[in-house]
């Protein structure tokens, strides 16, 4: 019989039960496990008991990433030290690291989760998979590795960035999966495109991680490696890492392990649930999660519910893929906008390649100016730029209810990078 990594879930009322479960655990254990939690619970003036149905998720206290600074470098520590085997950290740009730990447990948990995405995609145990992201400190090559070799299928930990092995080890290893940062398979496909290798090489799905991918993005990836699939892995450090969902073959928004974690979709103003299709911050709550568990945790990324059942048949809920962060999100006009937005139009336009940058600007009347660099499609002549540039900015207008100014540009005129790309550049002061 083929492997399972699926959980034995017959109806929606198995995994309603599942969840409310693993709320009351889960409440129960940071209770008495953190003293973090206990005062917050106590605040709120909730205690493990009063959690009786899933209803009760609504009265616990949100966490935000504030309350993991201010914890640093143990946030939400509710085990003794002796039973944690791990920790891993987020980049952190700014400010401190967001540092979460993991007991063995937890590490099994998540190899499961990951495992998942992997059987999900429809690998089988006969599949090379080259891991093409950053190994270290934070979750994403750990996290790969992981549910490549709980999987049973064969990793190659190529990490990102070192174009010449990347080149060599499609070749020698014939890996059937790419996993990596959309930017960093952008890179990756325009050098197999240079170097002519796509009838020499065999990989038939990517995976990407971490970051956000337009759509265009991923079709040239696709195109450029001859790859017959992409995915898309949300992976959020503070809630174990990468592999906590993954689209199906069907693509339909991705499927997310719901008897692992609850996610709430919250108006990141009002803090109310969004109705279904509306965009909101995903707020988690982790069901089984012993180092660090997850109490209403604000991620502060955006995305959409994606209502009824997927072809595949699946009980898991799905969301969209991230639209991205609320702290990102900027305002102009007094209209409120996240980078996602103009992603998405942008993805249905014809002409242009994938990358682009949004300059805001203001200017001497006092007034707020947006320009959104794109790029012109590969080989195009610059004869259409003009109407090309005219059509999106009234897709713009149309779909943000602002107008921006529209300039195409040369294309790989735009910087690559093997990390994420930065996209809004604010020039306001
Ligand atoms: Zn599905």
């Amino acid at each position: 019989m083929k492997q399972t990594f699926m959980p034995n879930i017959k109806t929606e009322e198995d995994l309603k039960a599942l969840q409310l479960e693993g709320l009351k655990w889960t409440v129960a254990h940071a209770y008495h496990g953190s003293d973090f939690y206990r005062r917050r619970l106590d605040e709120a003036g909730v205690k493990p008991d009063d959690i009786r149905t899933l209803d009760d998720l609504r009265r616990l206290p949100f966490v935000t990433s504030k309350d993991l600074q201010e914890q640093y470098p143990w946030p939400l520590r509710s085990v003794p030290f002796e039973d944690i085997v791990r920790l891993h950290a987020s980049s952190g740009t700014t400010g401190k690291r967001k540092v979460m730990i993991y007991t063995a447990k937890d590490i099994d948990d998540w190899a499961n989760m990951f495992a998942r995405c992997y059987e999900i995609a429809g690998l089988t145990r006969e599949d090379r998979i080259q891991i093409c992201v950053g190994y270290g400190v934070w979750t994403a090559g750990a996290g790969f590795q992981l549910g490549c070799e709980r999987f049973g299928a064969l990793a190659v930990p190529a990490g990102p960035g070192n174009m010449d092995m990347q080149m060599q080890f499609l070749e020698d290893f014939q890996p059937t999966v790419i996993c990596a940062t959309a930017s960093m398979g952008l890179l990756m496909a325009e050098e197999v495109d240079r170097r002519g290798l796509r009838g020499k090489i065999n990989v038939k799905k990517v995976i990407f991680g971490a970051e956000r991918s337009n759509d265009a993005m991923k079709a040239t990836i696709k195109e450029l490696i001859g790859a017959e699939q992409t995915f898309d892995i949300p992976g959020l450090t503070e809630l174990y890492g990468p592999g906590t969902g993954l689209d199906c073959e069907h693509h339909t928004g991705i499927h997310y392990w719901a008897d692992y974690y609850i996610m709430e979709l919250l108006d990141p103003e009002t803090l109310e649930p969004v109705a279904d299709g509306e965009v909101g911050e995903m707020v988690f709550t982790t069901l089984r999660k012993e180092g660090a568990p997850l109490i209403r945790y604000r991620s502060r990324d955006l995305t959409r519910r994606i209502p009824g059942v997927c072809p595949c048949g699946s009980l898991f809920p799905r969301h969209d893929s991230l639209l991205g962060r609320s702290d990102d999100m900027f305002i102009i006009r007094g209209v409120n906008i996240y980078p996602g937005h103009i992603d998405e139009i942008l993805s249905g336009q014809e002409g242009i390649g994938s990358e682009y940058q949004i300059h805001l600007d203001r200017k001497d009347d006092g007034k707020d100016y947006m320009t959104i660099r794109v790029e012109r499609a590969e080989g195009a002549s610059s004869d259409r730029d003009g109407k090309i540039a005219a059509k999106i900015e009234a897709a713009i207008k149309k779909g943000i209810m602002v107008s921006g100014t529209v300039e195409i540009v040369e294309y790989h005129s735009l910087p690559r990078t093997d990390r994420k790309a930065r996209r809004l550049f604010d020039h306001r002061d």
